[in-house]
């Protein structure tokens, strides 16, 4: 008999870490390989906040903290919300954990019952359909079409909502599309959710200050206010300060959600690194000028991305919003065949047959629930960028 647990039968391992661990390995053993598979900033964290965490080892900061965050930083959090978004969370109505990732894993834990549903627009990020799984909940996908700028309709969201449930899981910008919504369209969302007081909105804001072309970044609550006592508010410093790797997210919302949040913390992983706390109430306290600077830049390298995209025989890429990802289609290259002979029937065959004949690492959009599409994220120099995406238009030209 298997010492695992049945519940380890519900997931995968993350599609997108197991793309970007191929390409790593690809390369380790000598292959020229470009990953586009990775969601992280090439660019380094900040120096300030670099000095803080050295000053926080320095001032014996190496201990226990309280287990969801400090007061410091749940200080600076409660700012930020205020100052960025418009939005009342005191201290008491904050958490932090170890990343977003825990914060939404949390949140889900705390909440989900034994079948209870969780809509989750697709393309989603990878991990909420697991997440929900792993917590005894039901994923449903709502499909957001291409059409739409792969942007959830109100009249789907109305059309999934049952008695079963609990949460929608909004991600905007997106991971992995980039699609962004304005006030108007994410009003139209929250008019829905206003008629339905049983199901609340995990907000997932990740990638707020990753948005082009003077786009304004919103969220529920502030939109809808009606709906800020069922809103559970996610951001964190990964994203928008290059901090992947101090694993610090934070979300607001009413008491008591939080409070068991932090009970869940409690007895599992207990406070994120305190040294990392200090360098994150640094990068939300300090100088703010690094996230326009980044955020030029990103776009510079989506507008040729997507530019050098259209132009591969058999992909069609929309210009997103926001984040670092773009989702072109490769329906047209579907039902094609590889110089070796070997028919294009799936994305998935598509992303194999980049890897393997030009050496481009993407993830397929089977893993992001929306077929024929795969990711690429941009969050890496302009210079492979260009070569990638010269290296994808040849092996688009050589299919037949
Ligand atoms: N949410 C989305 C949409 C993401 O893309 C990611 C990271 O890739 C996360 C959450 C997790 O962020 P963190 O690194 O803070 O755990």
């Amino acid at each position: 008999m298997s010492i695992l647990a049945s519940r380890l039968g519900r997931i995968k391992p993350s599609p997108t870490i197991a793309v970007t661990t191929k390409a790593a390995e690809l390369k380790a053993a000598g292959r020229d390989v470009i990953g586009l598979g990775a969601g992280e900033p090439d660019f380094d964290t900040p120096d300030n906040v670099k000095e803080a965490a050295i000053a926080a080892i320095h001032a014996g900061q190496t201990k226990y903290t309280a287990v969801d965050g400090t007061p410091a930083l749940k200080q600076a959090i409660s700012e930020k919300f205020k100052r960025e978004n418009k939005l009342d969370y005191a201290p008491s109505q904050i958490t932090v954990g170890t990343g977003g990732k825990q914060v939404l894993y949390n949140a889900l834990m705390a909440t989900l019952d034994e079948g209870d549903e969780v809509l989750i627009p697709a393309p989603y990020w990878v991990s909420y359909p697991d997440m929900v799984l792993l917590a005894g909940g039901e994923p449903v996908a709502i499909a957001c079409s291409e059409t739409n700028g792969f942007k959830l309709q109100p009249k789907d969201l109305d059309e999934a909502i049952t008695a079963k449930t609990k949460w929608l899981i909004l991600n905007s910008p997106s991971n992995p599309t980039g699609a962004a919504y304005t006030w108007d369209e994410m009003k139209a969302l929250t008019d829905v959710l206003k008629k339905h007081p049983h199901v609340w909105i995990m907000t997932d804001d990740m990638y707020e200050h990753l948005v082009y072309d003077n786009f304004v970044f919103c969220t529920p609550a502030q939109v809808e206010p009606e709906l800020y006592e069922r809103t559970l508010t996610v951001n964190g410093v990964s994203k928008a300060y290059a901090m992947t790797g101090w694993r610090i997210g934070y979300a607001g919302g009413p008491v008591e959600l939080i409070k068991a949040m932090a009970k869940i913390q409690s007895q599992s992983t207990s406070n994120p690194s305190s040294i990392s706390q200090a360098a994150a109430v640094e990068a939300l306290n300090g100088p703010q000028d690094f996230i326009p600077e980044n955020a030029k830049l990103f776009k510079g390298r989506r507008d040729m991305v997507v530019e050098m995209l259209n132009d591969c025989p058999g992909l069609k890429c929309l210009k997103p919003e926001g984040a670092f990802y773009v989702y072109p289609s490769c329906e047209g290259v579907i039902g094609k065949k590889t110089p070796e002979g070997k028919t294009i029937s799936s994305d998935g065959d598509f992303v194999t047959y980049l890897l393997e004949s030009v050496g481009v690492a993407a993830v397929q959009g089977e893993a992001f629930g929306l077929s024929p599409y795969f990711r690429i994220s941009y969050a890496t120099s302009t210079e492979a960028l260009k070569e990638a995406c010269a290296r994808i238009k040849k092996a688009c030209e050589a299919l037949a």
